[in-house]
């Protein structure tokens, strides 16, 4: 009997096993080692050389989080830029919005998009179909550098860790970049590591600190990751002058009647609210 494991060294010592029913596809691509997976438990996953992304059965946490508590901040956003997110799983929770007149999409890696077409509809199955939607194969970075001012009411940057093609999504240009292409009410929400393990955490700070240095309101929020690295992971909220909890306008969200299965009004207010732990570690950088 076969015994095939797909497994992810969360540290030296730790390591995070799927059993696998299938290895679907394997292929280097320009910027990445990409493999698709086959599981009992969590479904069709993909990984990016060798790094957990994303599974059918907890993308919802990941990408309810990612979306929602910007529009309840300012369920007025229109124009949306995703950074990332090539599984077209935080497009697919943008979308869901009617008022939102257009979405742009950068995804430096065309192939992970083709792929998850192929293999997980679940998220990328409307890429094609919404016509607000509109996809760019480039680097985020170059592409927000280009990007005019004022231009977007929210930016999501849905990016691989601060190493490899993602690494330039995690510095001081990117965010002031950012901020300038922002309109005055604009958000910007990035993908924010863990605050468990060391490597990690280490990450978080940096983040944490240039962010600061660019934007005048800047929070961190949780929510509960089950395959990715210890499980509790982190959003980053920044914004030109929006308060995520003092500002939200959660019964006009409410109104809108959205179904979702992580995201809700309550949960809105309660994961800006840090464990301790978490809290100093942000408090030593300030
Ligand atoms: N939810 C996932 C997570 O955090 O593990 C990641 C979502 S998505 C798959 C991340 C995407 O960011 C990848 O498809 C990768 O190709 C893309 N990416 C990495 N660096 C990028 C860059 N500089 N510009 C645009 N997209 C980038």
């Amino acid at each position: 009997m076969l015994d095939l494991w797909y497994s992810e060294y969360h540290t030296e010592d730790v390591r995070f096993s799927i059993g696998v029913t299938r290895h679907l596809h394997s292929e280097q691509s320009p910027f990445q080692q990409i493999d698709f997976f086959q599981s009992d438990t969590f479904g069709t996953f993909f990984t990016l050389d060798g790094l957990m992304m994303v599974t059918e059965k907890d993308e919802f946490a990941y990408h309810d989080m990612i979306v929602h508590p910007a529009f309840a901040t300012n369920p007025d956003i229109r124009r949306v830029l995703i950074i990332g997110g090539g599984d077209g799983g935080t497009a697919r929770e943008v979308s869901r919005y009617p008022g939102v007149e257009s979405i742009d999409m950068v995804e430096i890696d065309e192939r992970v998009v083709r792929l998850c077409q192929q293999y997980l509809p679940q998220t990328a199955g409307q890429l094609d179909t919404d016509e607000r939607i509109h996809l760019y194969f480039e680097d985020g970075l170059a592409f927000v550098r280009q990007a005019p001012a004022e231009s977007y009411d929210l930016i999501l940057v849905d990016s691989t860790d601060p190493v490899g093609p993602g690494e330039g999504l995690f510095t001081v240009d990117f965010y002031e970049h950012c901020y300038r292409a922002l309109r005055p009410e604009g958000i910007l929400i990035n993908q924010h590591e863990s605050p468990y393990y060391e490597q990690y955490a280490r990450e978080m700070k940096r983040a944490h600190q240039k962010i600061r240095q660019t934007f005048p309101v800047v929070k961190i929020y949780e929510f509960h990751a089950p395959t990715y690295p210890s499980g509790h992971w982190l959003f980053g909220f920044a914004s030109k002058s929006l308060h995520p909890v003092k500002d939200a306008r959660l019964d006009q969200w409410k109104s809108l009647g959205l179904d979702t299965r992580y995201y809700n009004a309550g949960l809105h207010q309660a994961s800006f609210a840090l464990p301790t732990y978490v809290q100093q570690m942000l408090d030593d950088h300030e």
